[in-house]
Order: structure tokens, then C-alpha cells, then sequence
């Protein structure tokens, strides 16, 4: 039996991970329904899931778009609420109408309803890595205050969950050993990536996902990223945590235990697996992956990250060093070297110059306020635009 139906409040509905979950969400009317939507700006996209999913709201962030969704939502007679703006997201993020939410928004701009959805106890499906980057610290605080259940999404701390004690604890834990599939350009020399092409570099060789995160693979900083989200996570100092090329992506992640045991969470490289689990845990249902074919695959690798090629990954154990506001720092000065690199504004090893200069230049500071972390977070934005306008392209 399926239990209560749980209401679900979608952040980023028309991303990658929207589309999954929704993809996931539909296979279990009896267990789920959608309570409120989110986009950007897509407002023809998101109509088209408000009417496939009847949500009790939809929310746009640009408040640019809210007349064409409250014209859209009227024109196809459907009683969804129309709200904009960065508040509505945290309103339904907290609206206790909505007992679960994912949080499916890419880069710092899903941090206030990450927090909103924490401090108001939800079940929150954790997508969105770059607000643990930017205030791990707060954002573990408030769920813990608030009562809310973190259930991690990104497929590597998904299954390190997994593959953790069952009581919750870390007793027998030496280290957590993360996946990674070294991108598109797994294999090049550093001068070999000068000429790549944002298309070139969202061409992931095993996943398909929105385009930031792509870059973010393709450069590594996916996995810095997700190093700093693990030790928030799973409370584990930095040299207990590893990262580990594994090309085919099909070991999500490991726990390496004092007796010698590895645990391993394995599957089809498709996010759905690790959103059905969060959705339904601590229970098991179906997610429409394919079953995994091991005699298929024949073949598993593994090599160390080549850090010369890929600095972004050594930029991020850098910032994890320094603590305080360093995380900040990186997402931000990323953010804008990615934009500006998927805008033809900058060259691909620019990407790292670029966040390298912004941790050089920042004195450090502490995390301790969200107010500190915030003027850190747009202290950078400018100080990266302005770096970016005097760069080469390349
Ligand atoms: P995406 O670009 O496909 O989708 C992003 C979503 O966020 C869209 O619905 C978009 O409308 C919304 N959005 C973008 N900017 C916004 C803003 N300023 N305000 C409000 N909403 C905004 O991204 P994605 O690949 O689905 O990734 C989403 C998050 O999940 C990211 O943090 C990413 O790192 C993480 N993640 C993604 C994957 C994956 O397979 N795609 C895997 C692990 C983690
Ligand atoms: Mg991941």
C-alpha cells in the first residue's frame, strides 16, 4: 500500500530534473500529486505541465512573465493560481499544503527556497548542490531546526545514502569515495581545450542534463561542487573524501569501511532512480530505468583526475580548505565563467582563470550569516563581470 498522498512542490519544473521527476511522478498516481510548479521564465513550457499536472499553483520567477501565465492558465480554464518572483517560490516552498519539495533550480538563484522549504520542515529532494556550496552550514542548520529531512539527489551523495549506515550514523566509515566521469574531455591535455565549443562541452558522453551543469562536468567543477556537498552532507572532514574517474558512470559512488568493505550504489546513469528513491524513501518503487546489464557493459574503469588538464576540481578542495566564505566565492565567480562561456564571452580554460583570480583576490571571511554570504555571492558577480571585461576570450 502506498500510504498518504504526497504533495509535491516542483522548484525548476521545467529543467532536466523537473522533467525526471515528473517523468517519475507520473507512474504513481496513487502515491503523488504535483502541488505547485516553478519556472524561470518558460511560461509555454510550464503552461503545458500545468495542464498535464493540475497544480494548485504555478509560479514564474521572472515577474516579466506572470500576465502571460495568468492569460495561459485562464485561456485553458485551468484553477491553478498564478504567482511571480523570487518571494513566490519561497512561498510555496514553505506552503504546508506541500509536504515535499524538490529542489530542482539551478545555481545560488534556488538557495532562498532551498532554505524556505528547510526552515518549514518539508521533505526536501536536494538537487540543487550550489546553495549547499553557498551556505551548507546555515542550510543543514535550518533543516535540523526546522525538522525538514534533506534526502540527497545528486546521484553520488544519493548513493554514498545509500550505502551509509541504515541507523543515520558513521560509525565504521573511513571514506567516501565519489564517481566521477571525467566529461566530454576525459583524456585531453590542458592545451588540448582552448578551441572547445559550448556544444562541445554539453555533450556528455553518459547523461543528458541542463546545460550549467554540463560545463560544470566538463571542467570538473561539477565534482569540486559535489565534494563540498558531501562534506556538508555527511559531516566528513575533506581528507575523508575522495573522487575517483569512472567513465562509464554506472558506480554512482562508494563507502569504503574500516573493515575493509566497500559499498557500492550501482545503476543506469539516469537521474530517475535517484528520484524515485527520494521520493518514496524509505521505500522502493518503480522509476522507468532499464534494468542493469552487467555482461552489456563488460567493463569497468577507474584513473585518477587529472588536475592539470581540469584545475577547476583542485580550485574547489582549495576553497573547501579556507571554509568560511571561500565556497561562496567559487559558485559565484563559476556561475558568471559559465554564463559567459556558453554566451561565446569566454574561452574554455578562461573558466578557471577566471574563478581562480576571484579566490586570489577574496581576503576570506565567515559563513555564519546568510546577509554575509550573500554580499559575498554578489560581491564576486561584480567582481567577476569586471575581471571578465578585461580578459581575452580565450
Ligand atoms: P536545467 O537548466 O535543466 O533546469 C533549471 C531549472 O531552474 C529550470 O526549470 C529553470 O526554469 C529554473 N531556473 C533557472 N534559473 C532560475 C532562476 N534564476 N530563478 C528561478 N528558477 C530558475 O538544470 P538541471 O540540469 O535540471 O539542474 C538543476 C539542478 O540540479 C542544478 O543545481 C544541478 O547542479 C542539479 N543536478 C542536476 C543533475 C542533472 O542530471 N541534470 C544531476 C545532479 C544535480
Ligand atoms: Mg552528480
Amino acid at each position: 500500500m502506498a500510504g498518504p498522498l504526497k504533495t509535491i512542490a516542483l522548484l525548476g519544473a521545467t529543467g532536466s530534473i523537473g522533467g525526471s521527476t515528473l517523468d517519475v511522478v507520473a507512474r504513481h498516481p496513487d502515491r503523488f500529486r504535483i502541488g505547485a510548479l516553478s519556472a524561470n521564465g518558460r511560461v509555454d513550457e510550464l503552461l503545458a505541465l500545468c495542464e498535464r499536472f493540475r497544480p494548485d499553483t504555478a509560479v514564474v520567477a521572472d515577474e516579466a512573465a506572470w500576465p502571460a501565465l495568468r492569460d495561459g492558465l485562464a485561456a485553458r480554464r485551468l484553477p491553478t493560481r498564478a504567482l511571480a518572483g523570487a518571494a513566490a517560490l519561497d512561498e510555496i516552498a514553505a506552503d504546508p499544503a506541500n509536504d515535499t519539495v524538490v529542489a530542482a533550480i539551478v545555481g545560488a538563484a534556488g538557495m532562498a527556497s532551498t532554505l524556505a522549504a528547510a526552515r518549514a520542515g518539508k521533505r526536501i529532494l536536494l538537487a540543487n548542490k550550489e546553495s549547499v556550496v553557498l551556505a551548507g552550514d546555515l542550510l543543514l542548520q535550518a533543516a535540523r531546526a526546522g525538522g525538514a529531512t534533506l534526502l540527497p539527489v545528486d546521484s553520488e551523495h544519493n548513493a554514498i545514502f545509500q550505502c551509509l549506515p541504515a541507523d543515520g550514523g558513521r560509525q565504521g566509515v573511513r571514506r567516501l569515495l565519489l564517481t566521477a566521469s571525467g566529461g566530454p574531455f576525459r583524456g585531453r591535455r590542458r592545451e588540448q581545450l582552448a578551441e572547445v565549443t559550448p556544444e562541445q562541452a554539453c555533450a556528455h558522453p553518459n547523461w543528458s542534463m541542463g546545460r550549467k551543469i554540463s560545463v560544470d562536468s566538463a571542467t570538473l567543477m561539477n565534482k569540486g561542487l559535489e565534494v563540498i556537498e558531501a562534506r556538508h552532507l555527511f559531516g566528513l572532514p575533506p581528507e575523508r573524501i575522495e573522487v575517483v574517474v569512472h567513465p562509464q558512470s554506472v558506480i554512482h559512488s562508494l563507502v569504503d569501511y574500516i573493515d575493509g568493505s566497500v559499498l557500492a550504489q550501482l545503476g543506469n546513469p539516469d537521474m530517475r532512480t535517484a528520484l524515485a528513491y527520494g521520493l518514496a524513501w524509505p521505500e522502493r518503487i518503480d522509476s522507468g530505468v532499464a534494468p542493469l546489464d552487467l555482461a552489456a557493459l563488460a567493463r569497468f574503469d577507474f584513473e585518477q583526475p587529472d588536475l592539470d588538464a581540469f584545475p577547476c576540481l583542485g580550485l574547489a578542495w582549495r576553497a573547501m580548505a579556507a571554509g568560511g566564505s571561500a565556497p561562496a566565492v567559487l559558485n559565484a565567480a563559476n556561475e558568471v565563467a559559465v554564463s559567459a562561456f556558453l554566451q561565446g564571452r569566454l574561452g574554455f580554460l578562461g573558466i578557471p582563470a577566471l574563478i581562480q583570480a576571484c579566490l586570489d583576490a577574496h581576503p576570506g571571511g565567515p559563513a555564519d550569516s546568510l546577509g554575509d554570504l550573500l554580499e559575498v555571492d554578489a560581491a564576486t558577480r561584480r567582481a567577476a563581470g569586471a575581471l571578465l571585461a578585461g580578459m581575452d576570450r580565450r
